[in-house]
């Protein structure tokens, strides 16, 4: 390992692992294991109010379910701990900064209380300005300032620190995936908070802090934080410090919409977790994952995190917008379940137990059974385990309805004769039929009756089954009961036939 390239994922645990979320983790991890580099994981919880029970547990047992692995993090410290920020802001290891720029006169402490701030914020709407925050001691000496604290402090009030913003810089840098970037610091909207009242480090300068003191040399992340690349440059510089590599991957767009992918496009399931229930593989979703912002030379598309690992070429990444396409997940899925029947054969065993058709003793006796049961209705269509349950559930498990066209099916003049001849022939069979035996049993009635299609084959698949169409006829027969499928003939008889 490395120590040249150290790159970090830094979820804050106010959700549970979003899309966008395990894909910065995935090309963190991607850039660090191909360049035999430190992958760190760096809790950054400072906004309290937002954290969620178990948001960090849950978001890392998602990491390990799609199969990252990381070399520091908080349950697996380092020399850079703690990597909780929370933790770290308890050790004091933010406020020692804090307390260097406002001696240096490069940060303020500002005691405005909300509602000054609300005002401020409607006289530049109502004049068409950029919200901007007014800085409140112009002109004031480092005395007179120091005065103005002690006059507000005795009136009770709580300061936030603000970090004086030089407006009249430019900050840029060469983005790792959009090239060249400039900002204005006049665009980031003036003096901004770095503690809050609570005592809290903001991210934009908690984030600098710790990417410098973890020795972190580049910084991976979402398209929505180049705005806030320019307010981190500024502390680096503030405390004298080199920045990191910066490259911001390319913003995923919900492909349905063509808009930003946003937690309230109800249309994509857009959490880890959600997929994972549904019986998505892991593999799969690195795989889709892999190819949100980044391409391989060639066309192919299915690829192993092994194989993106070797792959890995940073040049790669896409300025493009991602499109999340729900379908082609649902392909690369398909794929993946394809491509080893065996090692996926437990989890669709489980997905039949858990809908309640079948217990686990029963599933394990039968296991031969069960698992051309699965074949038969059609494993290999399918985009999640799943759907497996209700592939299966008709007739295996139980039986359907009798719907009116099915009737009409089995009353109809062919319906009759196509039943009787049915009835008889397979009375006579013997349990162990094979398909082939069944399919040349129902030719020959075909030839005997000379009815042929539909009208041969609906009859005696709604007689058998209560269905109109599913899998193959003959081979599901191999599996049905004998006895119960005499029985389910017996009583369509008597309904329908009498
Ligand atoms: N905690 C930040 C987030 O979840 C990290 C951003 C960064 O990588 O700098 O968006």
């Amino acid at each position: 390992m490395t120590d040249d390239f150290r790159v970090r994922y830094a979820p804050s645990p106010t959700g549970y692992l979003h899309i966008g979320n395990a894909r910065t983790a995935l090309f963190n991890w991607l850039f660090a294991r191909h360049y035999n580099g430190t992958f760190v994981i760096r809790i950054e919880d400072t906004d309290s109010a937002r954290n969620i029970e178990n948001g960090e547990k849950s978001q890392l047992e998602n990491l390990k379910w799609l199969g990252l692995d990381w070399d520091e993090s908080p349950d697996k410290p380092g020399k850079y701990g703690p990597y909780r920020q929370s933790e770290r802001n308890e050790q004091g290891i933010y406020q020692e900064f804090i307390d260097e720029l406002l001696a240096k006169g490069l940060a303020y402490k500002s005691y405005k209380t909300s509602e000054q701030l609300a005002e401020e914020r409607a006289a530049q709407q109502a004049a068409k300005q950029a919200p901007h925050y007014i800085y409140e001691y112009e002109g004031l000496t480092n005395e007179e300032r120091e005065a103005k604290y002690a006059e507000f402090e005795a009136q009770g009030l709580k300061p936030v620190v603000r970090f004086r913003v030089p407006e009249e810089k430019v900050y840029a840098w060469d983005d790792i995936v959009k090239g060249h970037i400039e900002i204005g610091a006049k665009e980031v909207g003036g003096d901004w908070v770095i503690q809050k009242a609570d005592g809290m480090p903001t991210y934009n300068f908690a984030v600098v802090v710790d990417d410098h003191l973890m020795k972190i040399s580049h910084v991976l992340r979402g398209d929505d934080h180049v705005s806030n690349t320019p307010k981190q440059m500024m502390i680096y510089e503030a405390l004298g410090w080199d920045v990191p590599e910066f490259g911001h991957m390319a913003l995923i767009i919900n492909g349905a919409t063509g808009k930003k992918l946003s937690k309230r496009d109800n249309d994509v399931l857009q959490f880890v977790e959600q997929y994972r229930e549904l019986g998505y593989q892991p593999e799969a979703m690195d795989n889709f994952i892999g190819l949100l912002g980044w391409s391989p030379k060639g066309e192919d598309e299915i690829f192993s995190l092994e194989e993106f690992k070797n792959m890995f070429d940073e040049s790669r990444l896409s300025k493009a917008n991602a499109k999340f396409d729900q379908k082609k997940l649902e392909w690369i899925n398909n794929q993946w379940i394809r491509k080893d029947k065996d090692r996926i054969m437990p989890q669709l065993f489980d997905q039949i137990i858990n809908a309640g058709l079948i217990s686990k003793e029963e599933a394990e006796k039968r296991s031969g059974w069960l698992k051309e049961v699965i074949e038969v209705a059609g494993v290999d269509g399918i985009s999640y385990t799943k759907q497996i349950i209700d592939l299966v559930r008709e007739p295996f498990f139980q039986l359907g309805e009798v719907t009116d066209d099915m009737v009409d099916y089995l009353t109809s003049e062919a319906g009759r004769k196509v039943f009787a001849a049915w009835e008889k022939a397979y009375t006579d069979l013997s349990e162990d039929t094979d398909a082939a035996t069944y399919m040349a049993t129902i030719r020959a009635i075909q030839n005997e009756l000379e009815i042929k299609g539909r009208d041969l084959w609906n009859p005696i698949r709604i007689a058998t089954t209560h269905q109109i169409q599913g899998p193959n006829l003959p081979e599901m027969l191999v599996l049905l009961d004998k006895k119960q499928v005499l029985q389910t003939m017996a009583d369509v008889k008597a309904k329908y036939l009498n």
